[in-house]
């Protein structure tokens, strides 16, 4: 170790407690401290706040945290906070401030005491706060879930198009860019918007070799099949995906009728339920969370044991987030698709309401969950490859953790089983 390498090893341990970084942390720590462009694709739950943490702690001026979340901001805030014994240490600047508020967070950063200013895309934008910002030492900017800036991304946001403009105003500062999303386009799409082909790139594997994934053809059986297999994992922690609201309800209600512990939560429930909710499966007074994709952004259970997709997701990329949640302790994570063309079918119909552009990219990307459902190859080399990494199918990690390398002929007996 050079006296660097010493020195970031040991604010770790001072700031966050621990004693090792977590896969590429360091590189890219090293990398920012090198005051390089940088861009960091890692899986949920990889370890990338940190990333940008750290060397904002411990270099001059504040860093700009650009968060499409205010309750995900506000919670880094906290965590930051309760590191230090200075509050001002983080802020988070957003449209909810009072003017107080907004002259202490100003007063902060020009006394040299905020290292992290969480802003909103959108706040970002006003001309009064990029006139503030280009009156104090900034460090770097970081932006989170910077897949919002791809049409491609699961969750495209229009105000990240405009950072790589408002960022130049701010001088000549580093940008470090930071994604679980893991496509080529996407990444591609990230680069060019932010203007930063030349940044350093760091990319950790996607893969999750304590994952199990299976397909199963979606027969009118469904819901005693999902009975079953939850039986079958008595008292573990799972949840259940469903497209619509309504069918979040039926299925909450037809598991309660069948003994099993099960709650739903979806946006149109209201927020005190959705929170009770949402506490009483943390807290495992239910074992079993009936959801829309509303649930689990920001959610960390470690022990969910299942994740079952009563209808398909439109995306691999969503797919692999809400698969993702389970089995994060890494011990077992059964995870468990219904497919039929026919939900293809309504997904489509869905689109057909938006503008041709997003309509494209929309099938484009459902394809690809189609020809998941439909492949009989090694379904975590299918997943892997679409997030341009490769996969040995015959010596990778978790090779042979899917339906399809188990047992190949299973496939074949079920398909004989569609309800038409
Ligand atoms: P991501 O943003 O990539 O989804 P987070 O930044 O939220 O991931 O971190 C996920 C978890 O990993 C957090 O609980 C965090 O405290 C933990 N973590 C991060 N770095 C380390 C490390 N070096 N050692 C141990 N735990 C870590
Ligand atoms: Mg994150």
């Amino acid at each position: 170790m050079n006296s660097n390498e010493i020195e970031i090893h040991k604010e770790l341990k001072k700031y966050f407690g621990f004693s090792q970084f977590k896969g590429l942390q360091e590189q890219v720590i090293t990398s920012i401290l090198g005051k390089t462009n940088t861009f960091v694709i890692m899986p949920t739950g990889g370890g990338k706040s940190l990333c940008y943490q750290l060397p904002a702690l411990i270099q001059d001026g504040t860093a700009i945290v650009v968060s499409p979340l205010i309750a995900l901001m506000k919670n880094q805030v906290d965590a930051i906070r309760s590191l230090s014994s200075e509050n001002g240490i983080a802020h988070v600047l957003n449209s909810s401030l009072t003017k107080t508020e907004i002259a202490q967070v100003k007063k902060d950063i020009s006394a040299g005491l905020t290292k992290l200013l969480y802003v909103a895309p959108e706040s970002l934008t006003k001309e009064e706060y990029v006139a503030f910002l280009q009156s104090v030492p900034i460090s770097f900017v970081a932006i989170d879930e910077a897949h919002c800036i791809s049409e491609w991304g699961h969750d495209f946001r229009p105000e990240y198009r405009n950072l790589r403009s408002i960022i130049k105003q701010l001088g000549k500062v580093p940008i470090i860019g930071l994604t679980a999303t893991a496509t080529p386009k996407v990444q591609e799409d990230i680069l060019k918007n932010l203007d930063m082909a030349d940044a350093n790139t760091f990319k950790a594997s996607f893969n999750r070799p304590n994952l199990y994934y299976e397909v199963r053809t979606k027969t009118k059986n469904i819901e005693s099949d999902i009975i079953r297999f939850i039986k079958q994992h008595k008292g573990k922690s799972g949840i259940i995906y469903c497209l619509s609201r309504k069918k979040v309800e039926s299925i909450a209600e037809v598991l309660q009728v069948n003994g099993i512990s099960a709650v739903p939560y979806h946006a149109g429930l209201d927020a005190k339920t959705r929170a009770k909710h949402q506490d009483m499966f943390l807290m495992e007074d239910v074992d079993v969370v009936v959801a829309t994709i509303a649930f689990g952004m920001g959610i960390d259970k470690p022990d969910v044991r299942f994740v079952i997709h009563h209808d398909i997701p439109k995306s691999l990329e969503s797919y692999y987030q809400e698969t993702g949640r389970a089995g994060r302790d890494g011990g077992e994570g059964h995870c468990l698709a219904y497919y039929s063309y026919k939900d293809v079918e309504k997904l489509e119909k869905f689109m057909s309401g938006k503008p041709v552009a997003e309509q494209e990219i929309g099938f484009a990307l459902l394809q690809e969950v189609v020809a998941y459902a439909e492949t009989s190859m090694s379904r975590r080399k299918f997943l892997l490859h679409y997030f341009g990494e490769e996969f040995d199918s015959e010596t990778g990690e978790g090779a042979d953790m899917d339906d399809n390398v188990r047992n190949p002929k299973n496939k074949i007996e079920a398909k004989d089983q569609v309800v038409k």
